[in-house]
């Protein structure tokens, strides 16, 4: 049978130039023509008004994002070498980011990498694969031989955001999340021995949680099970700014989720340190991730204290106590663009109950991974609480996403924040 002609289409004229633009989604509501029905991972080419090529990208049939641009510009076979090239544009842009005391890093960073909903995350030896469209699955194959081939990791885990299900049973490609791809043949034989836990191939299953450096602090990531891909690693310059200012501060880390920026301020000579996540399981690895670093004598001397809590009513009590450094980072509050206006109220009554928490001369290091919510009403939410406080008080600095997350149009741009001092 022959193959099936090569799957076209065209977009209306904002999508055109927004596409010419460089922006790399086409919304299923702006394609207005199609020349037949398109299977998920199947590459489309996105062809303007006057039948000249435009964009070529990976289709995804069940998902409002039809096609998310690999290319656009002048007609382009994305063969071997055009991958190849690809991934090591992105491990080009990352050198020279890290010394050997950061071991834990982002290498693609999806869309504005030139990799449409993919995200590779370094921890040390292992490397973490998460795919957030099920157009990745035909060609995983691909992708892991050729990161095999460049980095040579001990491990490649493979993880789906939860909107893919990456069951043996709902994939006719047979991914499981949390599969090692870093060896080349699946069908490897078992390892001989007896009590240790085996996945469904009779392997060795390898521990979930790894080792890595951020700035000379051990930390641990559970890459299989933990949120993203095991850690935040797009906080990492804002908890080097957190440790710059921590020097004899009693810190609440509210929202801590491992406790990132807990070990950080611990090393820059917080006095205390207080953890407060809704989660145990986020509060253990704070824990723990406390302790790999007691060596350090500011660590040791630092005292550290969790509360397990709906941070939001938490913080709306009345205070107790005051801190000197607060560091807020809430969960997303706006996953759909609907959630928008309540998301911006949301925050702007949550900074205000943090501030209410802060002593006389406290720092408010405020964030948001609001995908929805911009930098400038974020920002205006959160300068809002400052002003109905009715205390005086300085912006030190706002920050966004730090080089290894790079973010080339409007929806990239997740991580805001913004520092001010009472
Ligand atoms: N600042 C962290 C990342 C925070 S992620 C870092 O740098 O690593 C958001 C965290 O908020 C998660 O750990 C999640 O468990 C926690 N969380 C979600 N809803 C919460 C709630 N209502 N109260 C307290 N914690 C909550």
């Amino acid at each position: 049978m022959a193959p099936p002609p090569r799957l076209r289409l065209r977009v209306t004229a904002v999508a055109e130039k927004l596409i010419r633009g460089g922006h790399p989604w086409a919304f299923a509501d702006s394609v207005n023509e199609q020349n037949r029905a398109g299977e998920t991972g199947e590459l489309a080419v996105i062809y303007d008004r006057r039948d000249r090529f435009l964009a070529i990208g990976l289709y995804d049939a069940d998902s409002p994002l039809r096609v998310r641009v690999l290319h656009a510009g002048k007609p382009q076979t994305l063969d071997v070498a055009w991958w190849r090239m690809r991934f090591q544009t992105a491990l080009d842009r990352r050198a020279g980011l890290f010394d050997a005391q950061t071991t834990g890093y982002r290498w693609i960073n999806g869309e504005s990498d030139g990799w449409p909903g993919l995200v590779l995350d370094r921890y040390a030896d292992a490397l973490v694969l998460k795919i957030y469209t099920a157009a990745w699955l035909p060609r995983l194959n691909e992708v892991a031989a050729l990161v095999r081939d460049v980095l040579q990791p001990q491990r490649l885990v493979l993880r789906s955001s939860r909107n893919i299900q990456l069951t043996a049973s709902s994939s006719r490609f047979g991914w499981r999340n949390g599969q090692d791809l870093a060896a080349p043949d699946p069908a490897a034989p078992p390892a001989p021995a007896v009590d240790a836990p085996r996945d469904l191939r009779g392997t060795l299953t390898p521990p979930s949680t790894v080792q890595f450096l951020e700035s000379g602090l051990r930390f641990e990531a559970d890459i299989v099970n933990g949120q993203k891909t095991g850690f935040f690693l797009d906080q990492r310059e804002n908890r080097r700014i957190v440790e710059s200012l921590a020097t004899r501060r009693a810190v609440l880390n509210a929202f801590s989720f491992s406790g990132g920026f807990s070990v950080y301020a611990a090393r820059g000579g917080a006095t205390s340190v207080t953890d407060l996540d809704i989660s145990p399981y986020a509060l253990d690895g704070a824990r723990r991730n406390f302790a790999l670093n007691r060596p350090l004598p500011a660590v040791a001397g630092c005292r550290h204290l969790q509360v397990q809590a709906n941070g939001f009513e938490w913080l709306a009590q009345a205070p107790p106590q005051a801190f000197d450094l607060i560091v807020l980072d809430p969960p997303s509050l706006a996953k759909r663009e609907a959630e928008r206006e309540r998301a911006i109220h949301a925050y702007r009554q949550v900074n205000g109950d943090a501030i209410r928490r802060l002593a006389p001369g406290g720092i408010l290091l405020s964030a948001s991974c609001s995908a929805h919510v911009s930098a400038a009403e974020f920002t205006g939410a959160v300068r809002a609480a400052a002003r109905e406080s009715g205390r005086a008080f300085a912006e030190l600095r706002t920050t966004g996403h730090p080089p290894d997350h790079p973010a080339t149009f409007a929806e990239a741009q997740v991580l805001k924040a913004i520092y001010l001092r009472f």
